[in-house]
């Protein structure tokens, strides 16, 4: 249970119902008087003012043939009424008109229930007001406040624990010696999961030493839900999470897909842990736990919505020729007098991440694909961001 201010992001885990119906007595939706329509059949009938009300009050009286109230936006219509009239719609016809006992001429012709939402109308009690599976965002999160949800039932965020591999990584604090580079997948995975709605527990980099590399995935093993690696699941002599995994009795979903960048993916349970081994390159261990990693969290915090949704949307350059595997870029949308159009970003490799972070989506080109010229549809990533 998490108080509605809180639940922003995080995916509903019940179903939530409207405790009264909406709304809860018939409401003005307009400045202006209350009246009965039959008296305003025709252009010019003057009405004699009663009474007021106010949002948040109530007229008690019963309103007679002949009769009208103010009333205001928001509140309850008085018995007896069957229309509200604009203020825009109608005159004094008397000195004092705003006054009890003043008289209004309404310049128009009235339709009963005009301008009045009857009670119910909208949501009726018992509705439901929230469906369990839904990422909460500021309408939804309305919506139920609407309704004394001030607290709700969530699903918990997945613990999610980083564990960069490598000899040569040395904290974003530090300058590089020669050979070395700076741990950047650390804080790109630690977004990426924070925007999936998972916590990411950062662990200290793990050496490319078989005992160091066990003893870390042990302690991620032990403290999180899903194990993040990043580096070591290629084929060098250092990559050692492959083996890693397997003395602890891991099984591999997957090692190896047929994507670039992104190629040494390994995906493997350890128990009911998952693990992800990304590859050490900044822009395929980013394409891999955008593509994997994302859709995964979703599905362990319960979310329906799991995925991105890819729309097609035509390139604003040409593309070269896509090899035998899918082939993943960034891009910018942009929009002219044709409509939506995307500039892809031309990046110098996987590990170049500052060309790649240019770009505000993920483009996706088939394997195999030809020259795409200028103008071509594109596949564009969207991934869902409630409202
Ligand atoms: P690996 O997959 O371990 O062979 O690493 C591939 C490349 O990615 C190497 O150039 C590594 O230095 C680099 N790399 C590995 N881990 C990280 C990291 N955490 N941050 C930035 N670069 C990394
Ligand atoms: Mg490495």
């Amino acid at each position: 249970m998490v108080r509605l201010d809180d639940a922003c992001g995080r995916v509903l885990a019940a179903d939530a119902f409207a405790d009264l119906p909406q709304p809860d007595f018939d409401r003005a939706m307009m400045d202006g008087i209350a009246v009965v329509a039959a008296d305003c059949a025709s252009l010019g009938s003057v009405l004699e003012v009663v009474g007021e009300a106010p949002a948040g009050t109530h007229w008690s009286g019963t309103l007679r043939p002949g009769q009208a109230v103010r009333i205001m936006t928001g509140a309850p219509v008085p018995a007896g009424a069957d229309a509200v009239v604009p203020v825009e719609r109608i005159e004094p016809a008397t000195a004092g008109a705003a006054t009890v006992g003043g008289r209004w001429r309404v310049n128009e012709v009235v339709r009963a229930e005009q301008h009045i939402a009857r009670r119910g109308s909208e949501v009726a009690v018992g509705a439901r007001v929230g469906a369990r599976g839904e990422r909460l965002g500021g309408t939804r999160i309305g919506a139920l406040a609407a309704f004394g949800h001030a607290r709700v039932e969530v699903y918990r965020r997945p613990v999610v624990a980083i564990l960069p591999t490598g000899d040569e990584l040395v904290d974003v604090h530090h300058k590089p010696a020669p050979g070395q580079v700076r741990d950047s997948n650390r804080h790109a995975l630690t977004a990426l999961v924070r925007q999936a709605g998972g916590v990411a527990q950062q662990q200290a980099v793990a050496g490319d030493s078989p005992g160091a590399l066990r003893a870390a995935m042990e302690r991620g093993l032990a403290e999180a839900d899903v194990v993040v690696l990043s580096g070591g699941v290629s084929m060098g002599d250092y990559d050692l999470v492959g083996s890693t995994l397997a003395d602890l009795g891991a099984r591999v979903l997957f090692h190896r897909v047929a994507i670039r960048p992104g190629k040494p993916l390994l995906v493997a349970t350890v128990g009911d842990r998952l693990v992800f081994g990304l590859p050490g390159n900044p822009v395929s261990s980013y394409v891999c736990a955008a593509l994997f990693l994302r859709p995964a969290l979703a599905a362990l915090q319960g979310a329906r919505c799991r995925d991105w949704q890819v729309i097609a949307i035509p390139c604003a350059q040409e593309m070269p020729a896509v090899g035998p595997r899918e082939s993943w870029f960034t891009g910018r949308l942009g929009a002219g007098p044709e409509g939506l159009h995307v500039h892809p970003v031309s990046g110098r490799g996987s590990a170049d991440m500052v060309s790649f972070a240019v770009g505000d989506h993920l483009i996706r080109r088939p394997a195999h694909a030809p020259v795409l010229a200028a103008g071509g549809l594109v596949d564009v990533l969207f991934w869902p961001e409630q409202i």
